[in-house]
């Protein structure tokens, strides 16, 4: 197996969002604001190589929609998508799978881009197979109120439309070494790769420990469709990465992107940090 992370963009999101019931004087010791109180995170993306596959996780916003759109995602810096992959060696024809944990704009937005005349859209990999969890696709086409800014049709509905859906039912081990686990608190059906690399496991934690600062138990962001479930679920994870001494990669942490934990009187936190390249 080969892998590699590579950040697609940074964005900015409002601080207070990202860290729920938790009151600012406490989160702003971790974690800086602008003026207006909005944060930075990245856009990570894992391209992992096994078995004759080669699977890119999550892709980022994307570029489909209008400047207005992009002027509150205030996207800066990063590789870009495809240059990431270039970079790396990879054509965005070569992407044999496309693993969406979940169908938030800011994660598949990159899977679609408007077509040559301008007039529909088009899979930006063109020959893989997209994989989303069935009850997620099944919960992001019904779409909700809360998540509507998040579901956004272009994104999504392209995808079926090309046929080249596959819907993954339960947690499973997709390809050889890359396993998934399935979450419900964020957003129903949320898909967190779990990865066997070299005698080590890897957890691409998503959104469900978006940063290195939502380890503790209740440092959760108001996004998240259930909190309690969250709760659980990150408990649940935490407790495995303990025994097991998993490595958790973030997606959405500026300056982290792995660590391992430890248990503390406070509960699990984390305990070393160091970046993908020392790992592979
Ligand atoms: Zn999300």
């Amino acid at each position: 197996m080969k892998i590699s992370l590579f950040n697609i963009a940074n964005f900015r999101v409002d601080g207070g969002a990202m860290f729920g019931v938790v009151p600012k004087v406490l989160w702003s010791r971790v974690c800086s604001s602008d003026e207006n109180n909005l944060i930075v995170l990245t856009l990570r993306s894992l391209i992992v190589e096994t078995d004759g596959h080669l699977i890119l996780v999550d892709t980022g916003w994307g570029d489909k929609q209008d400047e207005k759109f992009f002027r509150h995602v205030h996207l800066h810096n990063g590789e870009g998508l495809i240059t990431g992959l270039q970079k790396r060696g990879y054509e965005p024809e070569n992407i044999t799978d496309v693993f969406l944990t979940h169908l938030h704009a800011d994660h598949c937005g990159g899977a679609v881009k408007l077509n040559k005349k301008g007039n529909g859209y088009e899979l930006v990999f063109p020959n893989a197979v997209y994989h989303v969890s069935r009850t997620h696709w099944e919960w992001a086409i019904k779409n909700n109120l809360r998540e509507a800014d998040s579901f956004l049709e272009e994104n999504i509905l392209p995808i079926e439309q090309s046929g080249r859906l596959n819907l993954v039912d339960e947690e499973c081990e997709l390809f050889p070494g890359f396993f998934v686990r399935m979450c419900f608190g964020h957003t129903p059906g949320l898909m967190i790769p779990v990865i066997q690399y070299n005698g080590k496991t890897l957890v691409y934690t998503g959104d469900l420990i978006p940063t290195i600062a939502h380890i503790p138990l209740i440092w959760n962001m108001s996004y998240d469709i259930e909190s309690l479930k969250t709760i659980d679920e990150k408990e649940q994870l935490l407790k495995e990465s303990l025994e097991g001494n998993y490595i958790l990669v973030f997606q959405h942490d500026e300056k982290v992107e792995c660590c391992t934990v430890e248990m503390t009187p406070k509960g699990i936190r984390a305990k070393e940090k160091f970046g993908f390249s020392d790992i592979i």
